[in-house]
């Protein structure tokens, strides 16, 4: 029984690590980005498709609704967008 959670504790580490490898990278690739854009903002627009404004994508939350990206100005913009789609649907 012993052995069993050892082996068990053996695996989460194994996992842990991969884990820890994979954030690693991941820090490795916002580097590279980072200093790519960094030479211009992004400056990229998106559309609100509630209060139909254009704002700059990082002041934007994101939804990714049926594989398609949205954006919204805010919090409640959002929660009116996905009731329209619930309803839709
Ligand atoms: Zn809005």
């Amino acid at each position: 029984m012993i052995r069993g959670l050892i082996r068990i504790i053996f695996y989460a580490l194994l996992v842990y690590i991969a884990y820890l490898v994979y954030l690693f990278f991941q820090g490795i690739n916002k580097a590279s980005k980072a200093s790519r854009l960094s030479k211009r903002p992004s400056g990229m627009m998106v559309k609100d498709e509630i209060c139909n404004t254009y704002l700059p994508k990082e002041d934007t939350l994101k939804e990714v609704i049926e594989g398609k990206e949205y954006y919204f100005c805010s919090k409640e913009c959002r929660d009116k967008f996905l009731e329209q789609k619930n309803k839709e649907s």
